[in-house]
């Protein structure tokens, strides 16, 4: 079984997801934005069940966005681990940059097209949503 590793920057957090990868997607949302401090977010959308923090669990913090969405921070380095969100239960929404080979997955999506920003090129291969998916 392929297994994906990963961790936050000071490496307090070791993760790793035995694969299942449902799909990437990058967010341009405001609080993609805000919580991250990018111009916009990848996330990888794997099963809860397949996610399994391997060290470092203590370090683990969560911050609530919002009603829906949690982020899980380590509160070492700061690093984004992943998101929950109560609208898709039984998943979590990794960080692909805590990804040890953040070249293993690709975005297939963009979503909250209406809040990227002007400078953002969106590839027009990819699907691009408006908002959220639908
Ligand atoms: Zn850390
Ligand atoms: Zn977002």
């Amino acid at each position: 079984m392929t297994i994906i590793t990963g961790g936050c920057f000071c490496k307090a957090i070791q993760y790793r997801i035995k694969t299942g990868i449902s799909m990437a997607v990058n967010c341009h949302c405001n609080v993609c934005r805000k919580a991250g401090g990018g111009a916009f977010s990848s996330h990888v959308v794997v099963r809860e069940r397949r996610f399994e923090i391997v060290s470092g669990e203590e370090s683990l913090s969560p911050f609530h966005l919002g009603e829906s969405v949690t982020k899980h921070f380590c509160r070492h380095c700061g690093s984004p681990i992943f998101n929950s969100n109560k609208r898709y239960p039984g998943h979590r929404m990794v960080a692909v940059g805590t990804l040890d080979d953040p070249t293993v997955v690709t975005p297939t999506a963009n979503t909250h097209c209406d809040s990227q920003l002007n400078w953002v090129v969106l590839d027009e291969q990819m699907q691009n949503f408006p908002q959220d998916y639908s």
